[in-house]
C-alpha cells in the first residue's frame, strides 16, 4: 500500500494545500472599479520577483506536491516575457497550469498559451455593453476582450470560464445578458461577490453588494438551475441547465463561508506567501529566495509557513477594510 502523502503541505487544521495562485505582476492595463483605485502606484522593479524567481517558487511548490498553479495578477499577460515563464511551467510534470486574465491580450496570445501547456482559462467579463464595460474597467475595450474570447475558443481551449463581479445598481442588469452569452458561446460563468480588499472611493461596497442568492434568483426567473455534482475543489458552488452544457458558479465569500475546505495559498509578485485571501498571515519568500540558491531552504520555509494558515476569514462590509492590499496585489 502506498502510504506516501500526496502533498507535504498540510496545515494545522488538516487541510491539504495542493493549489497555488501565483501573481506575476501587480500592473494592469485596466483599472476595474472594484479592484483598483484610479490612481495606482505600482511596485518598483527590484521589489518584484524576476521570472526566474517565480519559476523557482513554482517548481518548489510542485516538488512539495502542489498539483495546480494559476497564474494571475494584475494582468498576467502584460508582464514582459511571461510566455517564456509559461513555457517552462508547462513542462513541469503532473502540473495543471491555468490562468486568469482580463482577455485583452488573448487575440495575439491565446494560441501560444495553449501550445505552451495552459490547460484552462478564466476570463473576467462584467458587462456586454461597451459603455458600461468602459465605466467598470475605466480603460478597457469590450471588443478587444470579445475578440480574445473568440481567439481562446479558436485555439482549442475547452470549458473557458468567464468571471463576473456584479455590483448592484451598476451592472446587475447584465446578469441575464451574460448568462445568455455563455449559453450561446458554450462557455461557463462564475459570479463572484465583491470582496472588501483595498480602500476604494468610487462606490460604497455596502450599497453595491449583490449577494449570490439574489443573482441566482434573477437567473431562475428565466432558467431553471439544477445543483451540479461538479466540484472544482474550490469555493464555488455550481449549477447546470437542463438544456445547455454551460455551468453557472457562485463564489460567495460573504454569504457562504468557504474556508473549511480551502486547499489553496497565494504568492504575490513581491514573493509574499499569503495563507488566506482575507487575512494578512504571510511569509516572505523573496527574502529566502535572495538569501540562498538552495531549494531545500525554500522548501523548508514553505512547509513551515503552512502553520500560519488561519482557520477562516471574516469580511465586514460595514467596517473599514481590514485588508489594505488591493486585489491586484493579492492575485484574485
Ligand atoms: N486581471 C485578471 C482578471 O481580471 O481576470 C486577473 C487578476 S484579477 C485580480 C482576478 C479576479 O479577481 C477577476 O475575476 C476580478 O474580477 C476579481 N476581483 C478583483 N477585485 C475584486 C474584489 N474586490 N472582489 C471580488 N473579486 C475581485
Ligand atoms: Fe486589472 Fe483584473 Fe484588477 Fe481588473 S480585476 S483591474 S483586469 S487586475
Amino acid at each position: 500500500m502506498n502510504t506516501q502523502p500526496t502533498t507535504a503541505l498540510i496545515d494545522k487544521f488538516g487541510r491539504k494545500v495542493e493549489y497555488v495562485r501565483l501573481s506575476v505582476t501587480d500592473r494592469c492595463d485596466f483599472r476595474c472599479v472594484y479592484c483598483m483605485a484610479e490612481d495606482m502606484t505600482f511596485l518598483p522593479r527590484n521589489e518584484i520577483l524576476s521570472l526566474e524567481e517565480i519559476y523557482r517558487v513554482a517548481a518548489t511548490f510542485v516538488s512539495l506536491g502542489v498539483k495546480k498553479i494559476r497564474l494571475t495578477g494584475g494582468e498576467p499577460l502584460i508582464r514582459r516575457d511571461v510566455l517564456k515563464l509559461v513555457q517552462r511551467l508547462g513542462q513541469l510534470p503532473g502540473l495543471e497550469l491555468v490562468l486568469t486574465t482580463n482577455g485583452s491580450q488573448l487575440p495575439h496570445m491565446a494560441q501560444d498559451l495553449k501550445d505552451a501547456g495552459v490547460r484552462r482559462l478564466n476570463i473576467s467579463l462584467d458587462s456586454l455593453d461597451s459603455d458600461k464595460f468602459r465605466e467598470l474597467t475605466r480603460t478597457g475595450d469590450l471588443q478587444q476582450v470579445l475578440a480574445g474570447i473568440q481567439a481562446a475558443k479558436a485555439a482549442g481551449f475547452k470549458r473557458i470560464k468567464l468571471n463576473a463581479v456584479i455590483l448592484k445598481g451598476r451592472n446587475d442588469d447584465e446578469i441575464l445578458p451574460l448568462v445568455e452569452f455563455v449559453r450561446a458561446e458554450k462557455l461557463d460563468l462564475t459570479f463572484i461577490e465583491e470582496m472588501p480588499l483595498g480602500v476604494i472611493s468610487e462606490h460604497g461596497r455596502q450599497e453595491c453588494y449583490m449577494p449570490s442568492d439574489e443573482i441566482r434568483a434573477v437567473i431562475e426567473a428565466r432558467y431553471a438551475l439544477i445543483p451540479s455534482l461538479h466540484d472544482s475543489g474550490g469555493p464555488a458552488r455550481y449549477y447546470d441547465f437542463a438544456d445547455s452544457h454551460s455551468r453557472i458558479g457562485f463564489i460567495s465569500p460573504h454569504s457562504h463561508n468557504f474556508c473549511g475546505d480551502c486547499n489553496r495559498v497565494r504568492v504575490t509578485v513581491e514573493g509574499r506567501l499569503l495563507l488566506c485571501l482575507g487575512n494578512e498571515h504571510s511569509a516572505d519568500l523573496r527574502a529566502v529566495l535572495r538569501s540562498s540558491d538552495d531549494d531545500e531552504i525554500l522548501k523548508q520555509a514553505i512547509v513551515k509557513a503552512m502553520d500560519l494558515k488561519p482557520e477562516r476569514h471574516y469580511f465586514n462590509l460595514e467596517a473599514e477594510p481590514q485588508i489594505v492590499r488591493f486585489m491586484n496585489m493579492t492575485g484574485g
